[in-house]
């Protein structure tokens, strides 16, 4: 039966970039021997991490300005590197959600964290907007999309300090003037790649930025890993070989412009769906909602209706819908690699109960 994968993430990639990757494992570059086999220094996977940073800089259009890195650790790790590198007195951030509070939470062991604003009083479903970010904080910090939570930024604010946003849940899913931003990072395993890889793409001047004074660890170090060309040591070379992979289907499909269309495809015809059922409700505000994660729950609590709706998800296939348990309900995420057709398939579900 095809599944159709609404996963949040480790989330669905496009068929063909699984296929190569299959390959891959079996044999890798013509060199007889396999990916998981042969050393991150030969030519063959160099030419790959050198491949994926330069895809990546042609897909978000950042200028040599900026180094792209491709670290491990996950956005987590992002959470404390980065206020270990630049948090010296005092850094703003913005609390829209589960990753947001745990972002605020590393960074209070280095410094005063400022939270401009919040969400936390309608449980996340909206993203603040009109705050003022104080020019004495080192940097601000926030969270384009809210994975768990459904919500987008659409827009960003001026920043008169550094700009670092928590991209993981929607990189190279929509058209952005992604230099603006002083710091961008992304846990690879939505649009990207599979988990194991970190994409930070910062600019160079944030190198001046490091806490005089703090002894910085090797590899947390971003400046060491921007000289080694991420190579300071053994790279997740699978998981950059899958991103390699996927960010070139990306391109083959019309780039960030052409993802930012058929994820509005798709998210249209769900949303719509959920706003026209007399079962559902959606749970972000309207204006708020985003493309990639969408949570919907039943208007009234009923267990039966519950029960028939998931087994009907089940019989067509669908996968990964169940919502996280700080919302309850359903969500639907739509990455980049999802096809229209499995929304298709979820409306229809949808639709049966209207
Ligand atoms: N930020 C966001 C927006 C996320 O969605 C996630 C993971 N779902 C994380 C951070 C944490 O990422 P990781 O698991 O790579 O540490």
């Amino acid at each position: 039966m095809l599944i159709h994968n609404f996963s949040a993430g480790p989330s669905i990639l496009a068929p063909s970039v699984l296929d190569q990757s299959a390959a891959a494992i079996r044999e890798f570059a013509g060199m007889g021997l396999s990916i998981l086999e042969v050393s991150h220094r030969s030519a063959q996977f160099e030419a790959v991490v050198e491949e994926t940073q330069s895809l990546i800089r042609e897909l978000t259009g950042l200028d040599h300005s900026y180094d792209v890195l491709l670290l491990q650790g996950g956005a987590s790790t992002q959470f404390f590197q980065i206020p270990h590198n630049f948090l010296g007195t005092m850094a703003a951030y913005t609390k829209t959600g589960t990753w947001a509070s745990e972002a605020i939470k590393e960074a209070k062991g280095y410094g005063e964290v400022r939270v401009l604003a919040s969400s936390e009083d309608r449980n996340f479903s909206y993203i603040p907007k009109g705050y003022q970010i104080p020019e004495e904080a080192d940097y601000f910090h926030c969270t384009s999309n809210n994975t768990i939570f459904g919500t987008q930024m659409k827009s960003f604010p001026d920043c008169p300090v550094p700009l670092i946003c928590d991209m993981s849940s929607d990189i190279f899913s929509r058209s952005l003037d992604f230099n603006k931003f002083d710091f961008i990072y992304a846990g690879a395993q939505k649009n990207m790649g599979p988990a194991g890889v970190t994409a930070v793409m910062l600019k160079k001047s944030m190198y001046e930025r490091k806490v005089k004074g703090r002894h910085i660890p090797t590899m947390l170090d971003y400046e060491v890993h921007a000289k080694k060309g991420s190579m300071h040591n053994t790279p997740p070379v699978f998981a950059i070989l899958v991103s390699m992979l996927n960010l070139r289907w990306v391109k083959e499909n019309g780039g960030v412009a052409g993802m930012e269309k058929r994820n509005k495809e798709k998210s249209e015809l769900l949303y719509n769906a959920i706003d026209k059922s007399s079962w559902f409700k959606g749970t972000a505000a309207v204006e708020d909602r985003s493309p990639m994660n969408a949570c919907f729950v039943f208007q009234d609590e009923n267990p039966d209706a519950e029960k028939k709706f998931e087994n009907a998800c089940a019989e067509a296939g669908i996968s990964g819908i169940k919502g996280h348990r700080s919302v309850g309900g359903y969500r639907a995420s739509m990455y980049n690699a999802l096809p229209l057709e499995s929304v298709q398939a979820l409306v229809s579900v949808i639709e049966t109960f209207a």
